[in-house]
C-alpha cells in the first residue's frame, strides 16, 4: 500500500526536507512560518519511523555548552507554546534530577554546576534528603552530590513530530509519506528526489534523515562525521504506582534514567552502545543484558520499584559525531545541500532551536548573523572524508568544547 499524497504535488519545489522525524518536521514547520512558500517533506516510511518514534522524550538544558543551553532552552519553551495547541504532546515541566556516589563525579558535578549557573541554567545543588522527597521509593544514602534542574521537562516526541507536521501543513507546506526508499541526484541547480511513483526537483534541499543521512550523503558523494548507533529503553509498571507526576531522574553511577510515562507507568533507558549500527538492520527489540542491568539497577538505587513489571522493552538508532554536538548547517551550499543531523541521543530536546536557526540560515542567506550562530555546528568543521569513529555519546558533565577527532 502506497500513503501518496491525496492532493497533487508539485513537480519542483523550494525546500526540499528529507526525513519525517522530529528534526525535519520541526525544519518544514519553522519554514513555513518563516514565509516559505514552496516546501517539501518526504518521508520514505511515515514520520516517526526512526528515533523519534522510540525517544524517551526527557527535556533538560542541563548541557555541556552554551550553544546547547541556549538551543535547548529555546526548544523547550517552543514545545511548551505547541502544547497549548496540541495537548496530545504530553508537555509537562516536571524538573530532572542527577546524581552519584563517586567522589570523582561529585567534584565534576561541583563544577558542572557552577558552569551552568554562568550560563544561566536553572540548576540546583541537591542531597540524599531531596532525593528521598522526590522518588520516596528511592534508597540515597550514599549519594555524593547531585544536580536538580527545576525548568526542565518531559514531552512524548511522536506526538511533537506530529504536532509540527500538523502546523507545518497549516502554513502551506506539503508533507508525502510512505512512497519508499528515495535517490537524490544532482542536478544543475540543486538535487532531484526520485522515489517510487514520483520526481521532484528542488533549489534547496535539507536532510533530516537521523541515522539514515550518513549514507544518504555518501550517495551524492558528501562525507560527513557521524556514527549511527543503537540505544535502548523499556517501560515498566512499578508494584506500587508512583504518582502521576514526578521529577525526572539520571543515576550517573549506572547512566540509568527514568521518567513518569502515563498512570502507572515508568519509561526507563541508557543501553548505548559504543558501536556503529546499521539502522535497516538493527535489533529493534531490548536484549536481555539491558533488561538485567536496569534491573540491577533498580534493586540497588529504587527498591520501590523492585518486581516492576515490563511492559515493553526496544531500541531505536540515534547518531553520534566527534564532538557530540550536531551537525546543523550547509554541506554544499553551490548545490544548496544543507543537514540538521548528528544529535548523539538528545534530538528531542535539540530540535526546535536546531531547526529555528538553521531556517534563518536559509532564509536570510550565508554570511550574516544566522551563519554566525551556526558556527559551533558547522557540519564542515570536520574533513569532508572523515576518517571512522565510536560513538561515545552520554550525559556526561564535562564541557565539551574541545572537539575530539
Ligand atoms: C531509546 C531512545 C531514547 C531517547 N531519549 C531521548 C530523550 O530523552 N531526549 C532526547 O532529546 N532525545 C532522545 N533520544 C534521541 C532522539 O530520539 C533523536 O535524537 C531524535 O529523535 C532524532 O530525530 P531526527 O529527526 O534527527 O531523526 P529520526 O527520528 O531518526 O528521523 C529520521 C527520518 O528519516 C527518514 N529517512 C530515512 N531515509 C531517508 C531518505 N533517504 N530520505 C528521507 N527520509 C529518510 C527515516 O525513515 C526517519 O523517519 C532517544 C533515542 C532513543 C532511541
Amino acid at each position: 500500500m502506497t500513503l501518496a499524497p491525496l492532493v497533487p504535488l508539485p513537480e519542483r519545489v523550494g525546500c526540499l526536507v528529507l526525513g519525517g522525524g522530529i528534526a525535519g518536521a520541526a525544519t518544514a514547520y519553522h519554514l513555513a512560518r518563516r514565509g516559505e512558500r514552496s516546501v517539501l517533506l518526504y518521508e520514505p516510511k511515515t514520520p516517526n519511523a526512526g528515533a523519534s518514534g522510540r525517544a524517551a522524550g526527557i527535556l533538560t538544558d542541563q548541557q555541556w555548552n552554551e550553544w546547547d543551553v541556549e538551543v535547548a532552552r529555546e526548544t523547550v519553551k517552543e514545545y511548551e507554546e505547541l502544547s497549548h495547541r496540541h495537548p496530545h504532546m504530553g508537555f509537562a515541566r516536571n524538573g530532572f534530577l542527577r546524581w552519584t556516589t563517586h567522589p570523582l563525579a561529585a567534584e565534576a558535578i561541583d563544577v558542572a554546576y557552577r558552569r551552568m549557573r554562568r550560563w544561566g541554567v536553572s540548576v540546583d545543588r541537591i542531597g540524599p534528603a531531596d532525593l528521598r522527597a522526590a522518588f520516596p521509593w528511592g534508597r540515597f544514602d550514599d549519594v555524593l552530590a547531585g544536580l536538580r534542574g527545576t525548568a526542565d521537562a518531559v514531552v512524548t516526541p511522536s506526538a511533537t513530530t506530529d504536532a509540527y507536521l500538523a502546523e507545518a501543513r497549516d502554513l502551506g507546506a506539503d508533507v508525502w509519506f510512505g512512497d519508499g526508499p528515495a535517490q537524490l541526484r544532482a542536478e544543475p541547480s540543486g538535487f532531484q528526489l526520485r522515489a517510487r511513483h514520483r520526481t521532484i526537483a528542488a533549489r534547496t534541499t535539507v536532510v533530516a534523515a537521523g541515522a539514515w543521512s550518513k549514507a544518504l550523503l555518501r550517495s551524492i558523494g558528501q562525507g560527513l562525521a557521524l556514527t549511527p548507533y543503537r540505544v535502548q529503553a523499556a517501560t515498566l509498571r512499578p508494584p506500587d504506582p508512583p504518582p502521576e507526576r514526578f521529577p525526572s531522574g539520571h543515576d550517573l553511577d549506572t547512566d540509568v534514567y527514568f521518567r513518569p510515562e502515563g498512570p502507572g507507568r515508568v519509561l526507563a533507558g541508557d543501553g548505548t552502545e559504543r558501536v556503529e549500527a546499521d539502522p535497516d538492520r538493527f535489533v529493534t527489540t531490548g536484549d536481555p543484558g539491558f533488561v538485567t542491568h536496569l534491573a540491577e539497577s533498580v534493586r540497588r538505587r529504587l527498591p520501590g520499584w523492585e518486581g516492576s513489571e515490563l511492559i515493553r522493552a526496544w531500541a531505536g538508532v540515534c547518531t553520534a559525531t566527534p564532538d557530540r554536538r550536531p551537525h546543523v548547517g550547509a554541506v554544499d551550499p553551490s548545490q544548496g545541500l544543507y543537514c540538521i543531523v548528528g544529535f548523539n541521543g538528545y534530538g528531542v530536546m535539540r530540535a526546535g532551536g536546531a531547526a529555528r536557526r538553521l531556517v534563518d540560515l536559509l532564509v536570510e542567506g550565508p554570511g550574516g548573523r544566522a551563519s554566525d550562530r551556526l558556527v559551533p555546528v558547522d557540519p564542515r568543521r570536520f574533513p569532508t572524508s572523515p576518517p571512522d569513529f565510536p560513538p561515545h555519546p552520554g550525559f556526561t558533565l564535562e564541557g565539551g568544547d574541545e572537539p575530539r577527532f
